[in-house]
């Protein structure tokens, strides 16, 4: 477990405090006192008034970590974990998904291939793909204001999102629909379908946060996790232009409210398990285009509340799809969207920029732009996104 036991007291004592202290209530949203550094060093509280969603009227239940009980937190309180640099778990719709570990219906196991046997339409795939998606995608997607989860912002780019999606699957045979949740962001949902009644999920996440001024900040979130959201959606693009046609449905997630809690993720894999459907395997793409240059170039794979087998396949097709080698390391408990997928007891892995979590210190604030990202490095995560979909896809137990 990386949070160790002191950090995370100090966590709680500290999210105490800032649920304890008197609240400043700022003026109507459109007022917003500027962005980044300089507004976090006034002492500013918030209160859910000020908020354009009615997710945090009421108090939320929090999990940090596995075997620490979750606590019901207010929004200050909430903040001030997320700006320790504490990620978590906001269970509070889904508590059913975290009490146990009830089987799957039907004692369903999925089965991964032992071989890559598909090498053909892999290199294909991986020939068509280009950079050119990801800046036409990027720069408006991070141009709006901020993609808060529980706003009209996050509603807004999540639509635009949606019909970029549509555009590009036009003429195929993808389905592509909203998740709904409890705030304004939907999730969203392309589905590839397939002969077989399994599915196999590829994601990232579309919401951003300003983690000083959450829901009126500037949060351009280019990396966190914009460079997921077009990693996926260029890997996409380049299985249709290729034919893909798969044995198993394979879907492409976009979800909302990871920022909160990893709230969309844990709906829709709540439904998923409650639906009994017979999830193969999730991998998940949460940051891929910032490396530090001083270090070696790699693939980074979260070894914690992942799957072994599942990550030693995607270790197997970087090393036979991609230029760069992976390196595992741990993320914590509610790291991001995969972790929704594991605790729900599905299969998942999850491919990061780097093997440093915190190297990109741009991450939540303003400078978290499109000029800080090598598409070249987000390249060789579209395609391992190709290849997990077609070794995964077309494998027929
Ligand atoms: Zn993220």
């Amino acid at each position: 477990m990386r949070i160790q036991f002191g950090i995370l007291a100090a966590a709680w004592a500290l999210a105490a405090a800032a649920g304890a202290q008197h609240q400043h209530v700022f003026g109507a949203a459109g007022g917003a006192p500027g962005d980044g550094a300089a507004a976090a060093a006034s002492d500013i509280r918030v209160t859910w008034e000020t908020q354009p969603g009615r997710l945090y009227e009421s108090a939320r239940l929090i999990k940090v970590a596995e075997n620490v009980r979750p606590r019901w937190l207010d929004i200050g309180s909430i903040m001030a974990l997320r700006r320790a640099g504490v990620r978590f778990m906001d269970i509070t719709d889904v508590q059913d998904l975290h009490s146990g570990a009830p089987a799957l219906a039907g004692g369903y196991e999925s089965q991964l291939p032992q071989r890559l046997a598909q090498k053909k339409d892999v290199e294909g795939a991986i020939g068509r793909l280009s950079e050119e998606l990801y800046g036409k995608v990027l720069v408006p997607f991070t141009a709006f204001h901020n993609r808060y989860y529980d706003s009209e912002n996050g509603r807004r780019s999540s639509q635009w999102l949606q019909e970029q999606v549509e555009a590009l699957v036009a003429g195929h045979n993808v389905t592509v629909r909203q998740f709904r949740h409890k705030f304004a962001q939907p999730s969203v949902i392309a589905r590839i379908e397939g002969a077989s009644d399994e599915t196999v999920v590829i994601s990232a996440h579309q919401d951003s946060v300003n983690m000083w001024l959450p829901w009126f900040g500037r949060a351009s979130g280019a990396d966190d996790d914009g460079s997921g959201t077009v990693t996926i959606l260029e890997a996409l693009r380049g299985i249709l232009a290729q034919g893909f046609a798969p044995h198993r449905s394979v879907e492409f997630h976009w979800y909302a409210g990871e920022e909160g809690g990893l709230l969309g993720s844990q709906d829709v894999a709540r439904a998923y398990r409650n639906e009994a459907r017979k999830v193969v395997a999730n991998m998940h793409f949460d940051m891929t285009g910032f490396w530090d240059r001083k270090d070696k170039e790699l693939i980074g794979l979260v070894a914690d509340h992942t799957d072994p087998e599942t990550r030693a396949l995607v270790a197997r097709l970087a090393a036979e799809y991609t230029r760069l080698q992976t390196r595992e390391f741990s993320c914590g408990y509610a790291c991001s969207d995969h972790a929704s997928w594991n605790t729900a007891g599905f299969r998942s892995a999850m491919a990061f920029e780097s093997d440093q979590l915190d190297g990109n210190t741009n991450i939540h604030t303003p400078a978290d732009s499109v000029e800080t990202l090598d598409f070249t490095h987000m390249l060789e995560f579209s395609k391992l996104a190709v290849a997990f979909a077609y070794e995964v896809g077309y494998h027929q137990p």
